[in-house]
């Protein structure tokens, strides 16, 4: 038996059957029989830059000879966590920010969550605690996180874990503000990813960001977009909201800041959240991690940051936008598939409501025949497969990862006949 419990599986029947990787170079992984797959998904959403990338290793290795960690508590800091916070806030679509560093999307969002919390009561305004985000959503696993999701199925068995939270409709700013006028002066923040990622590849109506910044500042509520997908190019622009023409008023983000090459994550604060706690004589935010600010994650995050810069990837995910939208089309052809999504280097091919009916597991069953066929994706919500390539990918590896998730769908059809 394997003494690995593995994330979001049933362990029952994972224990036979790890599947085991040992190497990546670029799009490509190989698992410890020696077999090659492309990773369609670049790990959980991440790999931008792609695997085997030797300048990030060897600039966290380099730092760690100098100094491997160290706090950012009080007035500590370090060197790559002065050097990233500035590159961030300067790269953010929003001016005179500040960043506040943790070790991934979950605790991003539990920042996010506390900075808001936090910024009304500092400004006068303490009955300021519900949180409102959307069905589908989703936000990590901490309990804030785990309490804002839109996917019901992550709550099943917790009670519950932190109060005020509010759900509102994924693609409807009207549902908003009507939810905002009920908790009025109790609202403290609306979040929403960009594209809504393991929900489903959701990308909302036309105008739907304009209108939900609009409504925010109307009503004096902060706007916070959960970039922790989305941020670092993989929309094509270095973030979400940069594509829909908004600025949030905090952002979170994690996953592509260092292609998963060590686990970093934080959250941007624009200058109206910052300033109160920048105040002379303001109190501390009484909040930090262990790792915040961690000097050999921040170094592999800035020779990430450099290999995308100095390598053009946020110009090269627009050119391969259409690149894979004119791959996934023609799979709405299948049998099965309800829908197919695409938004900058992110994709989705959705089982129909009918044939998830017949057939509940068709998504997890897809995705196992998709991998027999070379190709790494994942079932999301049961319902669809998932496309996140790394940046690196060329358009005939694209084209492969569509092809091998496209034979693994046949390949499930025809075993129902
Ligand atoms: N927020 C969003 C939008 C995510 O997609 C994820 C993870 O996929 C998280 C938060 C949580 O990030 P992590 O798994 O790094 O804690």
């Amino acid at each position: 038996m394997t003494r690995l419990w593995h994330g979001f599986a049933p362990m029952g029947a994972v224990d036979s059957a790890e599947f085991v990787l040992v190497r990546g170079d670029g799009a490509r992984v190989y698992d410890r029989d020696g077999r090659e797959y492309l990773d369609a998904t670049a790990g959980l959403w991440f790999c931008s830059v792609g695997h085997g990338r030797q300048e990030i290793a060897d600039a966290a290795a380099a730092q760690m000879a100098t100094l491997a960690a160290h706090h950012c508590f009080g007035d500590h800091a370090n060197e790559p966590a002065i050097a990233l916070a500035d590159r961030i806030a300067a790269l953010a679509p929003l001016e005179d920010g500040a960043v506040f560093f943790g070790s991934g999307g979950s605790d991003a969002v539990d920042t996010a969550g506390k900075l808001a919390r936090r910024y009304w009561s500092l400004v006068g305004q303490p009955k300021r605690t519900v949180m409102i985000s959307r069905e589908h959503g989703y936000h990590g696993m901490h309990a804030y996180g785990t309490s804002l999701i839109g996917i019901p199925a992550n709550l099943d068995g917790l009670g519950t874990l932190v109060g005020d939270t509010v759900r509102v409709r994924w693609d409807d700013p009207e549902d908003l503000e009507e939810a905002i006028d009920r908790y009025w002066d109790r609202t403290a923040a609306f979040i929403g990813e960009p594209i809504i990622g393991a929900g489903g590849v959701l990308e909302p109506p036309a105008g739907y960001w304009e209108e939900v910044r609009r409504i925010c500042t109307e009503r004096d509520i902060l706007m916070i977009q959960d970039e922790v997908i989305c941020g670092f190019g993989r929309l094509g622009t270095w973030f979400g909201a940069q594509r829909y023409g908004v600025q949030p008023d905090l952002i979170t983000f994690a996953k592509g800041v260092t292609s998963g090459y060590l686990p970093l994550g934080g959250v941007i604060a624009s200058a109206k959240v910052r300033e109160p706690f920048w105040a002379d004589g303001a109190p501390p935010f009484r909040h930090g991690y262990t790792y915040t600010g961690h000097p050999a994650v921040c170094a592999a995050a800035m020779a990430n940051l450099d290999i995308i810069e100095r390598e053009g990837l946020v110009d090269r995910v627009r050119e391969l936008e259409p690149v894979l939208a004119a791959a996934l089309e023609p799979l709405r052809e299948l049998p099965g598939v309800g829908d197919v999504r695409h938004v900058g280097l992110l994709g989705s091919v959705e089982f129909s409501a009918e044939a998830r009916a017949t057939r509940p597991t068709i998504a997890d069953e897809a995705n196992i025949a998709a991998r027999r066929h070379g190709v790494i994706s994942r079932a999301l919500r049961g319902v669809a497969l998932q496309l996140s390539p790394p940046f690196v990918s060329t358009p005939d590896e694209l084209q492969a990862m569509v092809d091998g998730i496209a034979a693994g769908i046949r390949e499930v059809a025809r075993s129902r006949v």
